[in-house]
Parts: C-alpha cells; sequence; structure tokens
C-alpha cells in the first residue's frame, strides 16, 4: 500500500483525497499556492509545503516544484485530483520517472483519451458509437466547411484539447461558421495552450449520460453505474443524479458494456468516467469523451453504490486488483448533488469570489456536504468558483429532491453571490422534477428560473 502520498490540487477534492489517505492509514503532503495558506486541506496534511505564487501557472501546475516536494518529503504517490494537471500525460510520465506513483492511469492512455478527437476514431474501431463528425481534426476554415456540409447542420465546433465546456462553439450554417470557428479556436489557445478543432454534428435536446469505471492493472474493468448531468449551463454541469431516470434497464447495460469497451480501448487503470450522449427519443447515445480522472460528481456514484471511489483509486495505484466483479455492483436509491458556485446567474453567471462572513451547512440523515469552505475563509479569485457540493440520497428520487430542497433552505453562505436560490427553483420546476430536463433545459427556462417569485405556484409539478 502507498504509505504517503502529495496531494497536487486544492480546495474540496483535496480535502475529500485527504480524508481517504487519513481512513486508510496513508500520510499527505499538502501542496499550497500563497493565496491558499490558510486553506483547509493545509491545515489538515500531515505536513504542508507553499510551491509558489497565487497564480495556477506558478504553483498547481508548476510540475517541477510538485515533483521536487514529492521526492524531498519522501512520497511514494501523487494525486493530482481534477482540473490542473490531472489529464497530462507528461506529468503522469514524469511522476513514474521520478519512481512517484501516479494515481490516474499511465501517460500513454491519457494521451490516447485526451485529444477528444483521436479519442473518437479510436472508438469507432472499438465498437462504441460516436456522433457524425469530421473523422479527425479540422485544421482549416475551408476542411471545417466541407466537413460540416457532410455531417449536415447544426455543428459543433470543438477543441480536441478541451475541458470545462471550453473551446465549444455551435454553428447553423455556413455562414455563421468562420467566425464561430476562430472564436473556438481562440478560447481553446487561450485555455488549454492548443488549438486543435474537431466538429461534431449536434444532438438536439440531448441528455448527458456518464459511466463510472473502474479498472485495475490485472485488466478487469467494471461499470459503477451511470450519472445524469444534463442540468448545465454553458455546456458545465450544474446539478448531478444518479442513477439516470431515462436509462431502460436493457440501455443501461448497453451503455455499460460500451463505456467498459471504451475504457479497454485505451488500455485503462484507475477510476475514469466515459461520458455519452442520448437523443431526444432515448434510443441513440454516442461516445462525447472520456475523463481519465476522479469527476467533480463523483460523489453521486458513491451514495447508491457504496464504493469510495477515491479509496478505490488509491488500493488500484497501490497494485492491488480490484475487491468487487461488475455482479456485484449493486445501485441502490437516488442521489442527487448541486454544486453551489460564487457567481451570479443574473448576470451570465459570472464569478464573485470573496470572504465568507457567515456560513452553515445542512445535515441530517441522507445528507453530504464536500467543501473546503469556513465560517470567514476567502473563496479566492485565482481559481474555480466552486464553493461547495452539497449530496443527498433517499430510496426515491422525489425524496432525494424533497430532502436536497430542505438542504438548500438551511444553507446559509453570506459574503458572496451564489447560484443556491437558482438551484432551489429548478429542483421545483415540472420538467426537472419529472426527469426530463436535456442539457438545453437551463437555457430555455433560465429567465423563468431567475424569477424567484415564481416557485410557490410551480411547486405543484410533483405528480
Ligand atoms: P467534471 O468533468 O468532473 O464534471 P468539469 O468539467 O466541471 O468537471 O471540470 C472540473 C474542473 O476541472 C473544473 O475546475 C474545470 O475547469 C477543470 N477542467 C476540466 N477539464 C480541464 C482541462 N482539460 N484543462 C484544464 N482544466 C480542466
Ligand atoms: P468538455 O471536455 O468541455 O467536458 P464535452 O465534449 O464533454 O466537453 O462536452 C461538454 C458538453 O457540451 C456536453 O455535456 C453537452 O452538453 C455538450 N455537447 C458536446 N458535444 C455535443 C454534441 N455533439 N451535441 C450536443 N451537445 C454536445
Ligand atoms: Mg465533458
Amino acid at each position: 500500500m502507498l504509505k504517503r502520498v502529495l496531494i497536487a490540487n486544492r480546495g474540496e477534492i483535496a480535502l475529500r483525497v485527504l480524508r481517504a489517505c487519513r481512513e486508510m492509514g496513508i500520510e499527505t503532503v499538502a501542496v499550497y499556492s500563497e493565496a491558499d495558506a490558510e486553506a483547509l486541506h493545509v491545515q489538515l496534511a500531515t505536513q504542508s509545503v507553499c510551491i509558489g505564487p497565487a497564480r495556477a501557472a506558478d504553483s498547481y501546475l508548476n510540475q517541477y516544484a510538485l515533483l521536487t516536494v514529492a521526492k524531498a518529503t519522501g512520497c511514494d504517490g501523487l494525486h493530482p485530483g481534477y482540473g490542473f494537471l490531472s489529464e497530462n500525460a507528461d506529468f503522469a510520465d514524469a511522476c513514474r520517472r521520478e519512481g512517484i506513483t501516479f494515481i490516474g492511469p499511465s501517460g500513454d492512455t491519457i494521451r490516447k483519451a485526451g485529444s477528444k478527437s483521436a479519442a473518437r476514431e479510436l472508438m469507432k474501431t472499438a465498437g462504441v458509437p460516436v456522433t457524425p463528425g469530421s473523422d479527425g481534426p479540422v485544421d482549416t476554415v475551408a476542411t471545417a466547411l466541407s466537413a460540416a456540409e457532410r455531417v449536415g447542420y447544426p455543428v459543433l465546433l470543438k477543441a480536441s484539447a478541451g475541458g470545462g465546456g471550453r473551446g465549444i462553439r455551435r454553428c447553423d450554417g455556413p455562414s455563421a461558421l468562420p467566425a464561430a470557428y476562430a472564436e473556438a479556436k481562440a478560447e481553446a489557445k487561450a485555455c488549454f495552450g492548443d488549438d486543435e478543432m474537431y466538429l461534431e454534428k449536434l444532438v438536439l435536446r440531448p441528455r448527458h449520460i456518464e459511466f463510472q469505471v473502474l479498472a485495475d492493472r490485472f485488466g478487469n474493468v467494471i461499470h459503477l453505474g451511470d450519472r445524469d448531468c444534463s442540468v448545465q449551463r454553458r455546456n458545465q454541469k450544474l446539478i448531478e443524479e444518479a442513477p439516470a431516470r431515462c436509462l431502460t434497464p436493457a440501455l443501461r447495460e448497453a451503455m455499460g458494456q460500451a463505456a467498459v469497451r471504451a475504457a479497454r480501448a485505451v488500455g485503462y487503470e484507475n477510476a475514469g468516467t466515459v461520458e455519452f450522449l442520448l437523443d431526444d427519443n432515448g434510443e441513440h447515445f454516442y461516445f462525447m469523451e472520456m475523463n481519465t480522472r476522479i469527476q467533480v460528481e463523483h460523489g453521486v456514484t458513491e451514495l447508491i453504490t457504496g464504493v469510495d471511489l477515491v479509496r478505490q483509486q488509491l488500493r488500484i495505484a497501490s497494485g492491488l486488483s480490484l475487491d468487487m466483479a461488475q455482479a456485484d455492483v449493486h445501485l441502490a436509491g437516488h442521489a442527487l448533488e448541486c454544486r453551489i458556485n460564487a457567481e451570479d446567474p443574473a448576470k451570465n453567471f459570472r464569478p464573485c469570489p470573496g470572504q465568507v462572513s457567515f456560513l452553515h451547512f445542512p445535515g441530517g440523515a441522507g445528507v453530504r456536504v464536500d467543501s473546503c469552505l469556513y465560517n470567514g475563509c476567502t473563496l479566492s479569485p485565482y481559481y474555480d468558483s466552486m464553493a461547495a457540493k452539497l449530496l443527498v440520497h433517499a430510496p426515491t428520487r422525489l425524496e432525494a429532491i424533497r430532502k436536497m430542497r430542505r438542504c438548500l433552505e438551511e444553507f446559509t453562505l453570506e459574503g458572496f453571490p451564489t447560484n443556491a436560490e437558482l438551484s432551489y427553483q429548478i429542483l421545483y420546476h415540472p420538467t426537472f422534477v419529472r426527469g426530463g430536463c436535456t442539457t438545453a433545459f437551463l437555457d430555455e427556462n433560465l429567465p423563468r428560473l431567475l424569477d424567484f417569485n415564481r416557485r410557490l405556484s410551480e411547486s405543484e409539478g410533483e405528480a
């Protein structure tokens, strides 16, 4: 078993990893930027080391500093969390070269899955369905135009290196393509330092359904069921749930098997997520991408399966084989997660970080809160605006919805605006209550959802 793990991340995920390590008797080394000196993960780790100034490029993305600290403090493992270096193949390779176990798949696997355009081609070969699209990258406006013509509008221009909803633009016809192409490419360059583009047919009003997979180094691959992450703003998830309500047992079986095939196709090891789009009729599903890391919304899967995914990551990285088979995975009850972000939904979701002047988290049976906030702390403007994840688990979906409403009523955060009230409205919206949200739901309903006085008149939509 690993003995000492460097946590190359911050915020709630650093805390999440730290907690799993402590429960397993693994020591932890926290790293932090100058902006995070008072962060909770720094206070709770066995040992903490400052690795540089606030800017992520100077601290959490500084590979040399991370490896130097890992070696100097005697770490035998490194957990990358999500974001930052978690999907950086060269960093995974560098860790291994230095004799430090990267808690994730190999650099080679990350490379195969990391180019979303190349991954599509690989999946086709593996018999996993993908949306119609450019076969490979589109390097010029002209090639993009002819690929779009072949595929049929509307299309989505997407960055091969994309993540977090960045570098994606919708395009409804040839006249709009040059501008959309230039915009997406510039955003990709700025966000990922890599502006390779590809395109996919836009699936109209789809659902985002993803499968959690676990794989060990002995070739055992299983999935832990699905999550519905269709409630999104700007292609970014806001509310997630497990299991997805729209899947029939047959479709769940077929998609689960496709997820396992996808993981095998890239030689997967550790915990990962295979993302699919499901069309409006719930008939066809398409591979979208594979995320080679722990996912923000992994907690809903943990709640319905009883499996601690970070613990599994640590076991697998330690060289142990999976301690469960597919037949041992049972999905019990229903789980929901609301991401609480420091942002103003009425102002185009503009991030609004600041100091927490008062904080109260909900609790009680079936409630889990993953957050690194505490009374008086500051949510830094330098990083992601996610402030907390509220999770609930109940026997049925409707009970989970009621529990989450109760949690949001209890949740109090003073100091900066959040999307909590918006999420509360969504939990009363008849479409959400019915389980009918597609990825278009939030955009289509935002004006009404932001009219916070409407809720009581719509609260009867529970039938
Ligand atoms: P998930 O895919 O786990 O649901 P998100 O897509 O919201 O979560 O991304 C999780 C975090 O990781 C966010 O902070 C996001 O900005 C960041 N992130 C995701 N992909 C990338 C990437 N390729 N490069 C940089 N940051 C990323
Ligand atoms: P990221 O790497 O940024 O997470 P994804 O490829 O996972 O990018 O896409 C993010 C979101 O964009 C999806 O959850 C979905 O809502 C939307 N999306 C992506 N591809 C398509 C498509 N072909 N048709 C419709 N929506 C799509
Ligand atoms: Mg995605």
